[in-house]
């Protein structure tokens, strides 16, 4: 693990760009569950015979609008989640001077929370919400609902969602080219928390041409899209921990 260490630190200090491609598994230290672990998201719906790529559709959402926007009863993750030291880490590395990007899979929005400035949501965010019907915008704190507890628009009654990418739907136009061009330009590959098992995590990091290639995740990736220099099977922000911050 120490040499693990020092060969990262070494890899961050020599490179000028830096991308860090990350997944859920970046902000499990900060108290929210991933999606494929034991106590994730995901396993916890199919213990209760859900299926995830159903029930978190868009199509499920239109046609069952409430039973999607049920509260869960594993809301055990922290209602205003706090970076960890994986976010403070990459924030503070920019801070000083190195170009860091960020390309997330995540919508919790952690990254800017602790600072970083270049933050590519793949799969949007989770502090924005508006009518499906008209746009408008509605703060978290002010969605107005329905008798049966579904966030609608009062002008139309169009249904209020968050702006995450659901199954079924499409990235934002533009936001997969960004993501490429970011991952192309680095010298510096990052690859943390994350699977690679969903679309288009795996195809993203192809566009990779620079030298060093890092992988951070507790469970070990079969990896055939890159050549993979070093490998952490260690909590991210507990990894990042470990680390000198100078850029
Ligand atoms: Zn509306």
């Amino acid at each position: 693990m120490k040499n693990q260490i020092e060969q990262l630190q070494h890899y961050i200090h020599q490179s000028k760009k830096i991308a860090f491609f990350g997944g859920a598994g970046v902000s499990t230290e900060s108290g929210l569950p991933d999606y494929r672990s034991q106590e994730g998201t995901y396993t916890k719906m199919e213990e209760k015979q859900l299926n995830p790529k159903i029930r978190m559709s868009k199509r499920f959402m239109l046609e069952n609008p409430e039973e999607f926007f049920k509260p869960r009863d594993n809301q055990t993750k922290p209602l205003i989640p706090e970076p960890n030291a994986g976010h403070r880490f990459l924030a503070e590395l920019e801070k000083q001077g190195k170009d860091v990007r960020i390309i997330t899979q995540n919508v919790d929005g952690l990254h800017q929370k602790a600072g970083s400035k270049l933050v590519v949501e793949l799969h949007g965010n989770n502090r924005h919400f508006y009518c499906m019907e008209c746009g408008r915008e509605y703060p978290y704190n002010e969605i107005p609902r329905d008798d049966t507890n579904v966030p609608r628009c009062p002008i139309d009654n169009g249904i209020i969602r968050a702006d995450v990418i659901l199954f079924g739907e499409n990235l934002k136009p533009g936001i997969l080219d960004r993501a490429k061009e970011l991952i192309a330009d680095s010298d510096l590959l990052i690859i943390a928390g994350t699977s690679l098992s969903v679309y288009p995590a795996k195809t993203l990091i192809r566009h990779f041409t620079g030298s060093e290639v890092v992988v951070i995740n507790q469970s070990p990736l079969k990896i055939k899209d890159v050549q993979v220099d070093l490998t952490i099977t260690e909590p991210v922000g507990e990894t990042f921990s470990k680390l000198t911050v100078h850029a």
